[in-house]
């Protein structure tokens, strides 16, 4: 019997992947309790433009785990993606999002500020996303153009029919578009023009080796003219070194987000950076 199942069978009994398996069963148990337990925790990482202004930020989620400490996204997405908890963690980032840009609203330093917000492919395809969407900026009231969804390739070329209807959808609202990780995924003209987008994100990867590797400069060069042709806007994340953002600008990128600006940090931290960043221009 043990024969003929052959490899399968043998790999089946192997310790290592059944603590591995053991590991992924423990870990999904303890993620079903961090929404109710609310372990979970919102980021902000600033987004500059070539003059130093931070105009917005992207959100990113952080598990604050009780005994693990906090657990980094690479960690727990993909699992809360194969289990389908992405969905109501995923809305609870969006409603978490909405309601920092209504807090920022009321005051007058912060009120312009806007938000990228991360989805995941099995989130976008469900059937009410757009509902959902609009539902959290009727009902906390923000102006619509503020929110930035990022998708990724993947995600868009997964299902192109439902991505093109649903976008349309929330375009017409307000929301706006970026794609995440641009240049990683299987990228097409044909269908960026089809899609009602605002934004391209330059993937870190090529950002990473910009002024050292030539390869990965053509490819930058490329993206930021194609989304220049297109009449969308190109930020380039990752951005660490001030060599780096020099070639982004004098290549025609204006819009950064990078540890060479600041880290993703917690809204207290992120609101003070920005205060000190206010100061300083105010007293030169
Ligand atoms: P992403 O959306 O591409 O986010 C950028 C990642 O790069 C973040 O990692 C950020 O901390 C990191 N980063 C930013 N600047 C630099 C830099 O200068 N150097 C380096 N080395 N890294 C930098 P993070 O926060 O660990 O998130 C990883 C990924 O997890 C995200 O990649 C995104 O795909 C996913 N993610 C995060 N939050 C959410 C969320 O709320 N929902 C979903 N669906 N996915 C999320
Ligand atoms: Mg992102
Ligand atoms: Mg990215
Ligand atoms: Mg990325």
């Amino acid at each position: 019997q043990a024969k003929r199942s052959g490899r399968n069978a043998i790999r089946f009994f192997d310790p290592a992947t059944h603590a591995a398996m053991e590991a992924r069963i423990a870990l999904e148990a303890e993620l079903r309790r961090a929404l109710p337990e609310n372990q979970f925790k919102l980021y902000y990482q600033m987004q500059v433009n070539n003059l130093g202004a931070v105009f917005g930020a992207e959100a990113l989620l952080r598990w604050l785990h009780p005994e693990r400490g906090m657990v980094s996204p690479a960690q727990f997405i993909p699992l809360a993606e194969d289990t389908g908890l992405i969905v109501p963690i995923g809305l609870w980032v969006l409603e978490t999002a909405c309601r920092q840009l209504k807090a920022w609203e009321s005051d007058p330093g912060l009120s312009c500020l806007h938000l990228a917000v991360n989805v995941s492919a099995c989130q976008f395809h469900q059937a009410d996303f757009v509902d959902q969407v609009s539902t959290l900026l009727t009902e906390i009231a923000i102006d619509p153009d503020k929110l930035k969804l990022e998708l990724t390739e993947t995600l868009v070329l997964g299902d192109i029919d439902d991505t093109i209807f649903k976008m349309q959808a929330l375009k017409k609202i307000g929301v706006r578009f970026s794609i995440d990780d641009f240049g990683t995924g299987y990228s097409s003209l044909a269908y960026l023009t089809q899609l009602p987008l605002d934004q391209l994100k330059i993937d870190q990867s090529f950002v990473r080796n910009v002024a050292v590797k030539p390869t990965d400069a053509v490819i930058v060069q490329t993206i930021i003219g194609m989304a220049t042709n297109l009449g969308i806007e190109v930020i380039a994340e990752g951005v660490e070194t001030e060599e780096q953002r020099t070639f982004l600008e004098s290549n025609g990128c204006f819009t950064y987000q990078g540890f060479l600006f600041g880290k993703p940090v917690p809204v207290e931290e992120f609101e003070s950076a920005l205060n000190v960043k206010i100061a300083a221009k105010l007293s030169t």
